[in-house]
């Protein structure tokens, strides 16, 4: 029984005030709905102050990006040890982070191995890009990312997946809901080969990419679309709320 999953990625956008705000309008609904795995993931600086204000409640937390090192030399970046007294999940291999910040699949790598080490559930992206989908290499591209990402990675049930195809994310040009589920299901196959079908059956996997409130029913109602990552729309209160209400009301299930 896989229970749905809906994670806000705020980005690169809101101060701390912001982010507390963006919390106090969006907390106590959010907080009411059942049936779907609720998780924010502010920027670094706005983890603490969320943290606080979500103690009690059911929705979770979760950073954008990671270090794989524990500590050390490495200015700038964050370790897993920091994130962990703070947030439950982490992002790694966004879209973003590949393509602006030359994150390679052996980086990925390393730092799912290092999220799952530390205890943080990873929210790991894959996803083709325009030209690759538009010349046929979808497959190709997702195969590669999924096998790289969790190359001698220990079977996990923490492991949730998100596919994001490039092209959809903040454009506003969302895949159709059905060739989301078809990539979504080759993803299972992939984590089927590389572990086994029970553990594949049950990992979630999400569609992220220009998800709105207009179009969330038509993902979800998917069988084999688990939940979404919301980039954007988890930025207005109204909206993110919505969506996470109609992920509830069709695939909502105990938590
Ligand atoms: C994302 O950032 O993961 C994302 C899916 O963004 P958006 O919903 O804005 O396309």
């Amino acid at each position: 029984m896989r229970v749905p999953l809906v994670a806000g990625n705020w980005k690169m956008n809101t101060t701390v005030i912001e982010a507390e705000e963006l919390v106090y309008d969006i907390l106590d609904t959010l907080d009411r709905i059942k049936g779907v795995e609720k998780v924010l993931c502010p920027p670094f600086v706005s983890l603490a102050a969320i943290n606080m204000m979500l103690q009690g409640s059911s929705i979770k937390l979760g950073a954008q990006n990671m270090h794989f090192e524990t500590k050390g030399a490495y200015t700038g970046e964050i370790s897993p040890l920091m994130l962990r007294e703070l947030c439950e999940f982490v992002i790694l291999g966004h879209s973003e982070r590949r393509w602006y910040f030359g994150e390679t699949g052996e980086m990925i790598n390393k730092k799912l191995n290092a999220a799952l080490t530390h205890g943080l559930k990873p929210i790991l992206c894959v996803g083709e890009r325009l030209e690759e989908n538009e010349t046929g290499r979808t497959e190709e591209i997702v195969r590669k990312q999924v096998r790289t990402a969790l190359n001698d990675i220990k079977l996990t049930p923490d492991l949730v997946v998100a596919y994001e195809p490039v092209w959809a994310i903040g454009t506003g040009k969302a895949a159709s809901s059905k060739q989301a589920a078809a990539t979504i299901k080759l993803i299972r196959s992939i984590l089927a080969e590389l572990w086994n079908k029970d553990i594949a059956q049950n990992l979630r996997i999400l569609y992220g990419g220009s998800v709105t409130s207009n179009n969330i029913a038509e993902f979800i109602s998917q069988p084999e679309i688990d939940g979404a990552l919301v980039g954007g729309a988890s930025l207005k209160a109204e909206e993110f709320l919505n969506i996470v209400t109609q992920t509830a009301e069709i695939k909502g299930k105990p938590v």
